[in-house]
């Protein structure tokens, strides 16, 4: 299939300066003052309407968005074992491929086009983001403290292959789940397996205070320091949580080069009782991403809301309201990337006269005043996913989606 046509949009305002930007093969070709479009391109006219850097998702479970609400009232260890591990013991593909359809329309909705993402099924997520047209990092979660180990490690081999298989824009990975539900020779093997494959690893870690506790009391060191060991901390490396890192953790993940992903909706529904420790992970020169976790645990994907959360919790917990500039804030949820020629494709439009946005600092608006309601235009790879705010197909994925939660005998 050949790509999308060429597509202009005019009319928009980056930083204050209005300007003009062109999508070729995926990336973009032009944006500035003076940048028009081309005959046969297919333009947008913006308005006046805010160009922004989409947001990335580092951290979800995607499909989990059909057990949004289910059993939400528990704590954490009776919420996954009466109702989540045994109702994901009778997932199917077609479930997970619905349940992950319905969290990307929810992700096009709200901004997010690049997500991390562990779940079962991980060839069923790949195809439904790959229909959906985002991005995504995938993995299936290992488990193997009840045994199992062989049987995980070809299970891993096997999804590694079926995501490389996909197609779309999707970078496979492994996802040993956390230092508790996966034994140390299976992490090692892990961490051994991504060097050669040269794939990211994304893990669980130090979410609970029982976590680093137990770790201490079986392994005699920190959860951080325990991965080390094991040859686990890289640069690609994906630690999500980190809510109980200590300094000395962080620093040995800074120097390690991973980056630690916050998921403070979820961790404050789920009450672990603290936040990722923000300043200190900067003063150790951490990298830091911001995710939602899945939607049963969150229970939305909409992660401008959660990086006001973010940023509301983190200067809450260290009593200092200078922690996390908007600036920075918004770096975090959009990965660092900035629109420039060259780069891909992928960037929003915000509603044009949006009332949160306005009047004052885009930035601080968006980080504070504005949630995913305010994205008018998703485009992803110069494709458009979303205009006017309408995600095209909804109603069906919707319909899908609770057709599968139904037949799982939820809601
Ligand atoms: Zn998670």
């Amino acid at each position: 299939m050949s790509g999308p046509k060429p597509l202009a949009v005019t009319g928009a305002v980056l930083d204050g300066t209005t300007v003009g930007l062109r999508c070729e093969g995926g990336r973009i070709a032009a944006l500035g003052p003076e940048v028009v479009p081309e005959p046969g391109d297919e333009t947008i006219k913006a308005g006046g309407a805010p160009l922004v850097a989409p947001l990335v998702n580092g951290h979800t479970h995607a499909a989990m968005t059909l057990f949004r609400g289910y059993g939400g009232d528990l704590p954490l260890m009776r919420w996954l074992r009466e109702r989540i591990w045994p109702v994901e013991a009778r997932l199917e593909p077609d479930d997970v491929y619905w349940g992950t359809r319905l969290a990307c329309a929810e992700m096009i909705r709200t901004g997010t086009t690049r997500f991390w993402d562990m779940y079962w099924h991980p060839g069923a997520s790949a195809r439904a983001v790959r229909d959906a047209g985002i991005r995504a990092t995938i993995g299936g979660p290992l488990f193997d403290v009840e045994g199992g180990t062989e049987a995980m490690k070809e299970t891993a081999l096997r999804s590694l292959e079926e995501l490389a298989d996909v197609g779309g824009e999707i970078d496979a990975s492994l996802a040993p789940h956390s230092i508790y539900t996966v034994s140390e020779g299976l992490l090692r093997w892990v961490a051994e397996l991504a060097v050669e494959r040269e794939v990211p690893v994304q893990i669980h870690l130090s979410e609970t205070e029982d976590e680093v506790s137990e770790c201490l009391d079986r392994r005699d060191v920190r959860p951080a320091v325990y991965l080390d060991r094991l040859g686990l901390l890289g640069e690609r490396t994906v630690l999500a949580h980190g809510v109980w890192l200590d300094e000395s953790e962080l620093e040995l993940i800074a120097e390690r080069g991973c980056t630690v992903v916050a998921n403070p909706a979820a961790n404050m529904k789920l009450a672990v009782g603290g936040v990722l420790p923000y300043p200190a992970a900067c003063r150790a020169g951490v990298r830091v991403g911001l995710g939602t976790d899945g939607a049963g645990s969150n229970d939305s994907l909409d992660l401008l809301a959660d990086l006001k959360l973010f940023a509301l919790s983190q200067r809450h917990a260290a009593r200092d309201a200078t922690v996390i500039p908007a600036r920075e804030a918004w770096s975090i949820a959009t990965g660092g990337v900035e629109l420039r020629p060259g780069g891909v494709a992928d960037f929003l439009l915000l509603r044009a006269g949006a009332y949160e946005l306005g009047v004052g600092e885009l930035y601080s608006d968006l980080v504070y005043a504005a949630s995913g309601s305010v994205v008018d235009a998703t485009v992803v790879g110069g494709r458009v996913l979303m205009r006017g705010g309408e995600v095209p197909g909804l109603e069906e994925v919707v319909a899908r989606a609770a057709e599968r939660a139904r037949r799982l005998g939820i809601g």
